[in-house]
């Protein structure tokens, strides 16, 4: 028998930046039976959840639901809006905006990366996987695009290799002030529900998510809201898309139902989701991300690591990449930790494999479960050798005792 569970006893800490843990209450949810997709029950669900993403994604527009992982919500994102050849602007903040260009070069667009060109000392083979987006650059670009060849713009709000959050306000004002009419097709699928959101407030003409970061579900389903725009571009859009075509999901949806079979014991979990984030409010659902990442921080900077995000103002509320010595891999050091402490933590991805690693600090969490996580990877990194500057746990616990969050509403 294929033995999935080797945590006998105790509770497994799941700190990779997603899948993060999903609360008891959203698994019992899940756990009601599946019923019939057509019937009238499900409709109220349907047309539950899908009121309830607006909220979350804040729009008044549509959100599709796929029975897909992200990377299917990307695809949909593109192949709704674009032609054959289209030009679009990508930038390179990390290995999730480098897979999405690599699925636009696939599917027949003409990528343009864009990447910020600062040198850097700790990571000279990565220097733009620690930095924001620079949305002066995308300005400049665009102004010179007097054709107005580029068809869209490409961006990751939270980049979850690196943990680094993007301004996305900057990038739509960018846009606007080079008065270029390309579309905004923005990748939250691990910042939505852990870090501020505004779909529609910033001009997101498709806003692509996923189930399993701040929506604390498993993973399965994925999303693109939309706007006015983005609707009105994909009826002249030709990049070939069946499965993926908005029209046909969006007409349905109206009443509550799917024109395949939806994704039902994950749709039961977003219920139960949205009713735990709208009770909280998404305001301090934020806040307590933010709360939790200083925190988290404090630890990484009491070692004496560099944390990856080298711009305080981008700093992740979601994840902290910590950056190893470069004689340490720091996949072995994941290893023993996972081996010794039953403690996942994210790898380092593409150019980064063995230089770091990630915090995930997100969604179904609390003050204790990130101080085990500190002192875990702690332990860990004494075991390895690594010489650290003072104890992450003490600076983790200091923060959280200066700084209530807690149960109080
Ligand atoms: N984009 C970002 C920012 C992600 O974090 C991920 C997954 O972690 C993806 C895209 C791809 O999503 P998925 O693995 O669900 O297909």
């Amino acid at each position: 028998m294929l033995k999935l569970d080797s945590h006998p006893v105790g509770q497994h800490f799941l700190q990779i930046p997603g899948p993060s843990p999903v609360p008891d209450r959203i698994l019992r949810a899940m756990s009601l039976p599946t019923i019939d997709h057509r019937g009238p029950e499900f409709g109220m669900l349907g047309l539950k959840v899908l009121e309830g993403l607006q909220d979350i994604f804040r729009t008044k527009s549509p959100v599709i639901i796929y029975p897909a992982s992200g990377t299917g919500a990307w695809e949909a994102a593109l192949c709704n809006t674009l032609s054959p050849g289209d030009r679009v602007l990508m930038y390179e903040t990390g290995h999730f905006a480098s897979l999405w260009s690599q699925m636009a070069r696939r599917l027949g667009l003409g990528v343009e990366i864009i990447a910020g060109q600062t040198a850097d000392e700790v990571l000279p083979q990565a220097p733009n996987w620690r930095r924001g987006v620079d949305a002066e650059l995308i300005a400049e670009r665009l102004r010179t695009d007097t054709q107005h060849g580029i068809k869209a713009v490409c961006v990751v709000h939270n980049e979850t290799s690196t943990g680094v959050t993007s301004d996305i306000a900057a990038v739509r004002a960018a846009i606007d002030s080079a008065k270029h009419p390309a579309l905004l097709l923005v990748d939250s699928i691990s910042g939505l529900a852990c870090a501020d959101y505004r779909h529609d407030e910033w001009g997101v003409d498709v806003t692509v998510s996923g189930s399993q970061k701040g929506l604390m579900l498993p993973p399965g389903i994925s999303f693109n809201a939309v706007s006015a725009r983005a609707i009105a571009a994909s009826k002249n859009a030709r990049l070939p898309r069946s499965y993926w075509a908005w029209q046909e999901i969006i007409a349905l949806n109206k009443t509550g139902y799917w024109p395949y079979t939806p994704n039902t014991n994950l749709l039961y979990g977003l219920s139960e989701s949205l009713d735990m984030l709208q009770a909280e409010s998404l305001s301090r659902v934020f806040a307590r991300h933010r709360r939790w990442a200083a925190g988290v921080r404090a630890a990484v900077q009491a070692w004496g690591l560099p944390i990856q995000c080298a711009d305080p103002k981008v700093y992740s509320p979601v994840l902290t990449g910590v950056i190893t010595p470069p004689e340490l891999d720091a996949d072995a050091l994941r290893k023993l930790i996972f081996e010794r402490f039953d403690l996942s933590l994210g790898t380092g991805l593409g150019k980064l494999k063995g230089r770091m690693f990630r915090i995930g600090h997100l969604g179904n969490s609390n003050d204790l479960t990130l101080l085990a996580t500190v002192a875990g990877c702690e332990m860990g990194l004494k075991l390895m050798h690594v010489p650290l500057r003072g104890s992450g746990v003490q600076a983790a616990m200091e923060h959280f005792a200066a700084h209530p969050g807690g149960l109080a509403p």
